[in-house]
């Protein structure tokens, strides 16, 4: 066992390892479980409940049962329940980081950080769950009223990844509570445990039974493929890679259902000639090595301008060069393991390509040796166009560095992606740090900023990044739908037309 201290066993004992469904906590149908791994050591963590496609439909019928008086309560009501759930979630943020980096590796310090952000979503919807306004106009022509209405679209299918076990379920949760849906979340199952702890917490909250309904499955494709195809579901909301995205919208096209896809990124990190350059070092540490490198908005390419490559290049290398990996409990460690050895194993072969196309290592280039999926935090420069490492999401510690010299070459290697999530410009120049956001291909930009992830920011992509956003003042609106009625002329006894 992993498990090196007291604490760590008694919070690990405290998570549920069933299914829920419709309230319960239970094992799988079939009786099935798997292994929770910590990928610091690669020993297992906890055994859980493994569901089938009975028990993916029996968590759709509860959604179902719960959608109709889901719906009537009160929007006070179920914003009380999100403040409380923040409130609990807030009080017990040690145990929420402590578990991410248990079953995710991050160093305690982000996950701290991450419960702040996935919290914030609940606070955030808490708020908006009475403001989902409609409105009466009266028609052009004067003949009748419209009554436009916000109503919940029904119960939802919620998948989300493992590099941010609590923020990506909540970002989802929270407002499709705050809106009145129902819902059957399927966790990554190589981090389920985060999402059961939340789902306790929910309960503890007052959320009724069935509203929440979380099914763990290491057959993705078996227990949300009927779901998908089933009339009571209403809604796909998904957060993952674009090639399972594109699959689950195919698949969603089958029974017209609306879809929100938070997919891929290829972020470019744009240094202009005049930026203050410790500060663009200090957001490229924060857009790279956040969560090791694992995230959707991580920097994938450095474009900096010619004129201070060599500058920036080396203060980043040698920021990068300060950062200790090791097990993420530890004090030390600023950059944890990568999530398996599948997934070390791409990082580095994205390296050795670029390698073998004249790159330069300035540091890192490298797994590290002994247990854990670790890779050393890495530096390339001179990366030949073409090499994989510019056009993969590389989902790793790893910085790419190439140049440019005018801005409209900049523009044209940002956007040279089929990705558009989010993009970071570094400028002392604020009209061109404008004209970049109005020429940059990209659902967000980070402007002289490394970090862009607020819940009260519409958060999402163009292109292969996505469809829809989440948090803001949008996130609601993706689990409403717009309902007219048309009233005749109050002033006549004639109906309308
Ligand atoms: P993934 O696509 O492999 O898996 C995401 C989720 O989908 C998991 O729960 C997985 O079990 C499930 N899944 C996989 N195949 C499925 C299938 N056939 N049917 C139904 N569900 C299926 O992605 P991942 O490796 O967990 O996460 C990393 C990816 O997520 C990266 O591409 C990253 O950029 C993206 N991501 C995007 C955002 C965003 O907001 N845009 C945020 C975080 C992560």
């Amino acid at each position: 066992m992993s498990v090196t201290t007291e604490r760590e066993s008694e919070l690990l004992a405290s998570v549920p390892t069933g299914l829920l469904i419709g309230g319960q906590w239970r094992p799988a149908a079939a009786g099935g479980t798997f292994d929770v791994e910590d990928p610091s050591t690669g020993k297992t963590l906890l055994t859980i409940a493994d569901a089938g496609p009975e028990d993916g439909a029996a968590a759709l019928d509860a959604a179902a049962a719960a959608q109709e008086s889901w719906a009537r309560t009160a929007p006070r009501e179920r914003g009380e329940i999100l403040r409380r759930a923040f409130e609990l979630v807030t009080e017990r943020a040690d145990d929420f980081a402590l578990l991410m980096t248990l079953e995710m590796g991050k160093p305690l310090t982000e996950a701290r950080g991450e419960v702040t952000y996935g919290a914030e979503f609940l606070r955030w919807f808490s708020e908006e769950a009475v403001r989902a306004f409609g409105r009466y106009s009266v028609s052009p022509d004067g003949k009748s009223r419209l009554l436009v209405n916000k109503k919940p679209v029904g119960p939802c299918l919620l998948i989300t990844p493992w590099n941010f076990p609590l923020a990506m379920a909540t970002r989802k949760i929270a407002p499709a509570v705050a809106a009145g849906c129902t819902m059957v979340l399927k966790p990554a199952n190589l981090t389920p445990l985060t999402s059961s702890l939340f789902a306790a917490v929910m309960q503890e909250a007052g959320l009724p039974d069935g509203v929440l309904n979380v099914v763990h499955t290491r057959d993705a494709g078996g227990v949300t493929g009927p779901l998908i195809k089933d009339e009571r579901l209403r809604k796909l909301s998904f957060t993952g890679s674009t090639p399972v995205g594109r699959s689950l919208l195919e698949a969603a096209a089958g029974n017209v259902l609306r879809t929100s896809m938070e997919l891929g990124g290829n972020a470019p990190f744009v240094v202009f000639e005049d930026a203050d350059l410790d500060a663009a070092v200090t957001g490229a540490m924060l857009a790279k090595l956040r969560n090791m490198g694992e995230a959707c908005t991580a920097a994938n390419r450095f474009i900096v301008h010619e004129s201070v490559a060599e500058e920036f290049g080396r203060k980043f290398a040698a920021k990068m060069a300060d950062m200790p990996t090791g097990r993420g409990t530890e004090d030390e460690t600023k950059v944890g393991p990568l999530i398996d050895g599948k997934s070390r194993d791409k990082v580095h072969d994205l390296v050795s390509d670029a390698l073998g196309n004249g790159a330069t290592a300035v540091i890192g280039g490298a797994p590290v040796d002994g247990p854990g999926y670790f890779y050393q935090p890495t530096v390339l420069t001179g990366v030949a166009a073409g090499s994989r490492i510019l056009k993969e999401e590389i989902f790793g510690p790893v910085a790419p560095i190439v140049t440019f010299s005018t801005e409209d070459e900049a523009v044209r290697l940002a956007n040279d992606t089929e990705y558009g999530l989010v993009a970071y410009v570094f400028t002392k120049d604020l009209n061109r740090g404008l004209r970049m956001g109005e020429r940059l291909e990209t659902g967000m930009l980070g402007l002289n900023a490394g970090v862009v992830s607020n819940a009260a920011a519409p958060f999402g992509g163009v292109k292969q990044s996505g469809l829809g956003r989440e948090g803001g003042l949008e996130g609601i609106e993706e689990y409403l739908y717009t309902q007219y009625i048309g009233i005749a002329d109050p002033y006549t006894d004639s109906p309308v037309g």
